[in-house]
C-alpha cells in the first residue's frame, strides 16, 4: 500500500517534487488542498494532471481508513473508528455546538496509565501514534465539517491515550494543526488533557505553545488518587499541583481540572472540601464529568441530583466549576468504547 502523503516531512515532499521537476510552491498548494478538505489527488484541480497521477501512484491522501462510525443525532456528535497502518484502530469524536466544532482526538492506541474506570485503560497498550496520524484525524474531521458548512475550531486531546506519554508527536501535531498553511487552529483552542506526567508538563510549559492544559484530577487526596489514577504513585498531587499552577503562570492560561464523578467514591462533601483546599481559586477551573459506565469496572455514575449537589459544594469553596456537557459520552459512551464494542467477539 502506498505511504500517506502526510507522513512525509515537508523537506522530503519538496525533494520528491523537485525530482519530478516541480516548483517548490507545489508543496504549499498540496497542503492547502488537504486543509480545504480534498479527499484525493484528483480533486486538486490547480495541479498538473500528470502530477496528480504521479501523486496517486505514490501516496495515499490520508493515513487513516474509516472502518466504523456511530452517529448520536440528538447530540450532534459523530464517533469515527479508524484503522492505522499495521492494523491498530483508534477513535476520534466530532462534537457540533452552535458556535464551535470540537474534535476529541487520540494520541495513542490504548493507554499505559491504566486508570481503573477508563475503557481505554482496560485494554493492552498498542503503540504511540505518529504526528501525522494525529494531524490526519483533524484533517478528516475538518473535511467532513466543511461539507456541512462548518469548520473545525477546537481540539481536545481527550480521546485514547495519554498525550504527554507521546510527547514529541503530540507537540509536533499541535504545531502542524496551528500552522496557518494547514488548519490554522490557535493553540489556545487546543486542550491537552493529562493524567499528570510532571517532567513532560514542565517541558510543555517551555515550548512557547500556549495550549490549554487539563489535569485529570479525580481525587484530592493521595490515597484515593493512587487508585483512580495510578501514575499518582510516581507523580503525587503534592508535586503535580505546583507544576500545573506553574504551567498556568508561565503560559498565562488558566488550568482546567477534570473530575470524573464516581458514585460513593469521589462525590461526597468531604471530596469537595478537599478539592477546594487543594486548588488556588484564581488559577483553576474545575470540570465535573459524570462517569460514563464502563463494563467490567466496579464504578457507577452518581444520580443527577448528587452531581448538582457536588457542584454546589465545590462552588461553595470559591472554585469556578462547571458540569461538563457529556456529548459523545452517550451512545457508545466514553473514549475507547466504540472500539471496545466493535472489537468484542460476537
Ligand atoms: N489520558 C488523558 C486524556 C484522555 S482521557 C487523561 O486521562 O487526561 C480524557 C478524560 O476522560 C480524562 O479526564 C479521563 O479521566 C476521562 N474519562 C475516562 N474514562 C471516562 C469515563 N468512563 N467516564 C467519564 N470520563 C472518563
Ligand atoms: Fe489513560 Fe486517560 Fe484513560 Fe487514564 S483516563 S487510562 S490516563 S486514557
Amino acid at each position: 500500500m502506498p505511504i500517506a502523503l502526510s507522513s512525509l516531512a515537508a523537506a522530503d515532499l519538496r525533494a520528491w517534487l523537485a525530482e519530478r521537476g516541480q516548483p517548490a510552491y507545489r508543496e504549499r498548494q498540496l497542503r492547502s488542498w488537504l486543509a480545504r478538505g480534498a479527499a484525493g489527488f484528483e480533486e486538486m484541480r490547480d495541479l498538473p494532471g500528470s502530477l496528480r497521477v504521479q501523486l496517486a501512484d505514490s501516496f495515499r491522501a490520508s493515513s487513516l481508513e474509516e472502518i466504523a462510525r456511530s452517529e448520536i443525532a440528538a447530540d450532534q456528535t459523530t464517533k469515527y473508528l479508524y484503522r492505522l497502518d499495521g492494523g491498530y484502530t483508534v477513535e476520534a469524536v466530532v462534537m457540533r455546538y452552535p458556535r464551535r466544532s470540537t474534535l476529541c482526538i487520540s494520541s495513542q492506541v490504548g493507554c499505559p496509565i491504566g486508570c481503573p474506570f477508563c475503557a481505554t485503560g482496560q485494554g493492552a497498550f498498542g503503540r504511540n501514534l505518529a504526528a501525522h496520524e494525529i494531524v490526519d484525524q483533524a484533517l478528516d474531521a475538518n473535511r467532513r465539517l466543511l461539507g456541512e458548512g462548518r469548520r473545525l475550531s477546537h481540539i481536545v486531546f481527550m480521546g485514547m491515550g495519554e498525550p504527554l506519554a507521546n510527547y514529541e508527536a503530540v507537540v509536533s501535531s499541535v504545531r502542524a494543526i496551528a500552522d496557518p498553511d494547514l488548519l490554522g487552529i490557535s493553540p489556545r483552542r487546543i486542550t491537552v488533557s493529562t493524567s499528570g506526567l510532571i517532567p513532560r508538563l514542565e517541558r510543555l510549559a517551555e515550548e512557547g505553545l500556549p495550549v490549554t492544559l487539563a489535569i485529570s484530577l479525580h481525587a484530592a487526596r493521595e490515597e484515593l488518587r493512587d487508585v483512580l489514577v495510578p501514575i499518582n504513585r510516581k507523580y503525587p498531587l503534592a508535586q503535580l499541583i505546583p507544576a500545573a499552577q506553574a504551567y498556568g503562570v508561565r503560559t498565562g492560561r488558566r488550568v482546567s481540572y477534570e473530575w470524573v464523578l464516581l458514585a460513593g467514591v469521589n462525590d461526597t462533601e468531604r471530596d469537595a472540601r478537599e478539592l477546594g483546599e487543594l486548588l488556588d481559586r484564581r488559577l483553576a477551573h474545575v470540570n465535573l464529568i459524570p462517569f460514563n459506565p464502563v463494563a467490567d469496572t466496579p464504578y457507577r455514575a452518581p444520580e443527577p441530583r448528587q452531581v448538582r449537589r457536588f457542584a454546589e459544594w465545590v462552588a461553595a469553596t470559591g472554585l469556578n466549576v462547571t458540569v461538563r456537557d457529556t456529548k459523545g459520552r452517550s451512545g457508545d459512551a466514553a473514549c475507547g468504547q466504540l472500539r471496545a464494542r466493535l472489537l468484542q467477539p460476537a
